[in-house]
């Protein structure tokens, strides 16, 4: 475990807004352990941080009782620590079963890896998740159709521009299919490691690059985190 970094109190401050809905620890295909990944968001003065590890057609128990576990350590921190499951590569005609058993067994928040333009994500899976009524986020949606996005805002899931080398590719499309169809985006890290955390300035140039115009910037880093928080009871 990496040494805990002290949290100096910091003056309310960009970092504060920072507010991120996806990363990974060591229990998929992460490197660090959920504490690590939580103690470095707290140092940074994030304000929230949701661990989203792999989940397929497995047992979603071990994974989210673990989690759970690891949080019960920042309850009294400044960081919002928020534990769930990414449901990646199932096939689109179980997802929806998946989502709601990684909910049934604890999941405070359930997204999809979607269809990202680098890897092989069943064909389908875009369209599945934003139907599903169980998730919160689609991931890197990749190169998502104007409908995914009018369904994804019609049943109130947050679309994501992903900091993740290879998954950013698809950015510009995601944002502007999004404006198009009035969904709402977020700006995630899909950290890895400690180190990918995504600090503010980066992230408002994350949402700038996709072509966001500076009122959907605050919407996408201000507006539409807290309203997510709040639907997870959270906030
Ligand atoms: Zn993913
Ligand atoms: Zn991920």
């Amino acid at each position: 475990m990496a040494p805990r970094r002290s949290s100096p109190r910091r003056s309310p401050g960009p970092a504060d807004l920072r507010y991120d809905f996806h990363s990974h620890t060591f229990l998929t295909d992460g490197t660090a352990s959920p504490t690590d990944m939580w103690t470095e968001a707290a140092g940074r003065g994030h304000r929230a941080l949701a661990i989203t590890d792999h989940l397929a057609m497995e047992d979603p128990a071990p994974l989210l009782d673990r989690l759970r576990s690891e949080a019960r350590a920042f309850e009294d921190s400044p960081l919002i620590p928020i534990f769930g499951v990414e449901v990646s590569m199932v096939p689109p005609r179980h997802l929806a079963r998946v989502a709601h058993g990684a909910r049934q067994a604890g999941a405070e928040i359930v997204i999809v890896h979607g269809e990202s333009p680098v890897e092989r994500t069943p064909a389908g899976t875009n369209r599945a998740a934003v139907l599903s009524g169980e998730i919160d986020v689609l991931a890197h949606p990749g190169l998502l159709s104007t409908r995914e996005a009018e369904l994804a805002r019609e049943n109130d899931v947050f679309l994501e521009l992903s900091a993740r080398r290879g998954h950013s590719l698809a950015n510009g499309h995601v944002a502007r299919t999004a404006i198009t169809a009035g969904a709402a985006l977020l700006v995630d890290s899909d950290a890895h490691s400690p180190r990918d955390l995504v600090p503010y300035e980066l992230a408002r140039r994350i949402a700038a690059g996709a072509g966001l115009p500076p009122a959907g910037v605050v919407r996408a880093l201000r507006d539409a985190p807290r309203r997510l928080l709040r639907r997870l009871g959270k906030a």
